[in-house]
């Protein structure tokens, strides 16, 4: 059973099992003592309008700032909160830190239309969402448009009816939908149809080797003309190069995300980068040129 798993699988039992099991107590443990005691923040990155070379959106990326171990990335923590249900306390506290921030940028007139906030399956499938989301936004007084949630493929197969049922009723409350890393989870098209989210993100794994594999530029072509046809606004997560920027905007992609505009940034950071944000050339220069 366990050599059918392939390496780096171990048997029941083993020391190495009773290891991993203690570090992930250990580590559970410490991310409700780190939610407590003001150790998550949150990085905001920008999203930029291939059209215009504007700031449009941003999405918020949690971090935890251990106090040993410097900031740690989400994909560290994020699945074992999932697991052990702490991602609900979690999740909120990023919305009301977002909602905040976004209330913030807003008074010192910078706030672009949306920022995005992750949502993880188990926070949509437990029903309290829609409160939490309520409550962050009457807290702060921001317009449910300027807050975006980004769902996941996986989100609606957890609980199909509760979900559908949950993003139904955060439509109707006014904030955005989309769902992210898009061709990567097992959505049926009837469900996007049925989903009626505004956006699509296209996963960077497309993104990335788009311009140099087939494959991906074809997946990432059909994930464009999907969203257009539907009347969904898609964007591209990863966007790292030219050649993508180049290609992006072939497809009539609305939006893209990268480390070519901007890696996640603290707060503060993001303060200066939208006050002084002046689109590169890339965004601006390769628009076609009208001849005399
Ligand atoms: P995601 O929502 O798909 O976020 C995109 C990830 O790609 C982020 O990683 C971002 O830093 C990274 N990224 C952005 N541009 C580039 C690029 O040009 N190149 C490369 N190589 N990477 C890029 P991050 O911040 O480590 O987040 C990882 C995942 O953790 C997120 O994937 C999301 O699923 C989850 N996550 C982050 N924040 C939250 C949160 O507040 N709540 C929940 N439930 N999940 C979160
Ligand atoms: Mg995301
Ligand atoms: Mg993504
Ligand atoms: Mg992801």
């Amino acid at each position: 059973q366990a050599k059918a798993q392939g390496k780096g699988t171990v048997c029941f039992f083993s020391p190495e099992l009773t290891r991993r099991a203690k570090h992930r107590l250990m580590l559970d443990a410490e991310l409700r003592a780190a939610l407590e005691g003001n150790e998550l923040l949150l990085y905001y990155q920008p999203q930029i309008d291939l059209v215009n070379g504007r700031i449009v959106g941003l999405e918020s990326l949690v971090r935890w700032q251990h106090p040993e171990r410097g900031i740690v990335p989400p994909g560290e923590f994020i699945p074992l909160a999932e697991e052990s249900g702490l991602v609900v306390r979690l999740g909120d506290w990023v919305l009301r830190e977002a909602c905040r921030q976004i209330k913030q940028w807003s008074e010192a007139g910078l706030t672009p239309r949306q920022t995005a906030v992750n949502v993880s399956a188990v926070q949509l499938s437990r029903g309290r969402l829609i409160d939490s989301v309520k409550a962050a936004l009457s807290e702060t007084g921001i317009r449910p448009e300027q807050l975006e949630l980004e769902i996941t493929e996986s989100c609606v197969l957890t609980d199909r009816d509760q979900s559908f049922k949950a993003l139904a009723d955060l439509r109707a409350l006014g904030v955005r939908l989309s769902i992210d890393d898009f061709g990567t989870g097992y959505c049926s098209l009837s469900y996007l149809q049925q989903l009626e989210v505004h956006k699509l993100k296209v996963d960077i794994s497309f993104v990335r080797g788009m311009t140099t594999n087939n494959g991906k530029a074809s997946i990432v072509r059909a994930i464009i003309a999907l969203g257009h046809s539907l009347g969904l606004e898609v964007i591209a997560e990863g966007v790292e190069d030219e050649d993508q920027v180049h290609y992006l905007r072939s497809l009539k992609c609305d939006v893209i995300q990268g480390y070519l505009i901007g890696r996640p940034m603290p707060a503060d950071e993001m303060t200066r980068f939208l006050a002084s944000f002046d689109p590169p050339p890339i965004l601006t220069d390769a628009r076609p040129m009208l001849r005399p």
